[in-house]
């Protein structure tokens, strides 16, 4: 089924993201993980995908796995930089090959300015995203940064950046993660202001350790609170753990209590912190 389609159903919805694993021990573990996470009747799943097009035999296979081995509706993510069109039309009819029918269209991030000018078809996710249109009938999704994206240096340019996705044959935005409601609060105004009307899924990534979110949000630019730093930085694990997944499950609320009710999780193939957040979300009769 199409996602747009669930989307368009009801006003909230349940999403994970899972990554393709390098080796036969974490796919186990992340069997497990899909299998747990199951349990919470996602509307859908996605799978990531590498820009140097390496790992795409496995972001297949997962997707598929995700389909018909769990039952859960897959999205299988595509990054057009440094792709051929031939390679990206190769894919996407194993996709449909394999009735897969939803795609996350993105750029990916330049690692490597010469080989990306010399080898890539598509500038922007806006190219990949008219590509995929004219070639088939795929739902398509758009990455949106409620921070800007680490690129641009103006928010509003971003966004305006974002709707063209949107004309271009987007239908539905995931964002990046965030740990400030407060921003995805401007970014939606922002978005509704330039009459961007396509469901918008709030990324959210639980914080279980302090080394790892710093990671992640100096590769993206979002930021993390000046308070939750100080609450978190040269704690022990099971603290950062624990105080971590307590602030996330308040950020959901907070979310879901302002009327976006839309989560997706950045799983990072580990149920534990995310199965904390829903159960609490579950017993408070948030979701
Ligand atoms: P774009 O929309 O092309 O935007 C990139 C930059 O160009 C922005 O600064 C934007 O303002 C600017 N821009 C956009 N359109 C134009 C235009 N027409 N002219 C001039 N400037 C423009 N990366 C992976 O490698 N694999 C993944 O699986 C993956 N999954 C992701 C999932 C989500 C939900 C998100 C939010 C990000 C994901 N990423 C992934 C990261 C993503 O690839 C990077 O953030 C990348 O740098 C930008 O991708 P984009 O699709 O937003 O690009």
């Amino acid at each position: 089924m199409k996602i747009i389609d669930i989307l368009k159903l009801k006003d909230r919805s349940l999403s994970f993201e899972f990554f393709p694993p390098k080796n036969k021990e974490k796919e186990m573990l992340l069997f497990k993980t899909i299998e747990k996470l199951s349990k919470y009747s996602p509307d859908f799943a996605s799978i990531t995908y590498s820009p140097t097009g390496l790992s795409k035999e496995k972001s297949i296979m997962w997707s598929k796995a995700l389909k018909y081995k769990f039952n859960i509706e897959p999205m299988m993510h595509i990054t057009c930089i440094s792709s051929t069109k031939d390679e990206v039309s190769k894919i996407l009819q194993q996709l449909k090959n394999d009735s897969i029918e939803n795609v996350l269209a993105l750029r990916g991030d330049i690692l490597d300015n010469e080989t990306f000018l010399r080898n890539s078809a598509f500038s922007h996710a806006i190219d990949l995203i008219k590509y995929i249109k004219s070639l088939d009938d795929f739902c398509i999704g758009c990455a949106g940064y409620p921070e800007g994206h680490i690129e641009c240096k103006n928010l509003e340019k971003d966004v305006d950046y974002l709707s063209k996705k949107i004309d271009a044959g987007a239908q539905f935005i995931i964002t990046q993660l965030f740990f400030n409601n407060t921003h995805f609060y401007n970014f939606m105004n922002l978005i509704t202001k330039k009459g961007i009307k396509v469901p918008v899924i709030s990324g959210i990534m639980p914080i279980t350790s302090f080394n790892q979110i710093l990671k992640f949000t100096n590769i993206c630019g979002a930021t993390i609170p000046e308070k939750l730093i100080e609450k978190l930085q040269n704690k022990s694990d099971d603290y950062v753990f624990n105080v971590g997944t307590e602030y996330t499950y308040n950020q959901c609320i907070d979310l879901i209590e302002k009327g976006f009710k839309r989560l997706h999780f950045y799983t990072l193939n580990n149920s534990k912190a995310v199965e904390i957040i829903l159960q609490k979300l579950l017993s408070t009769k948030h979701i």
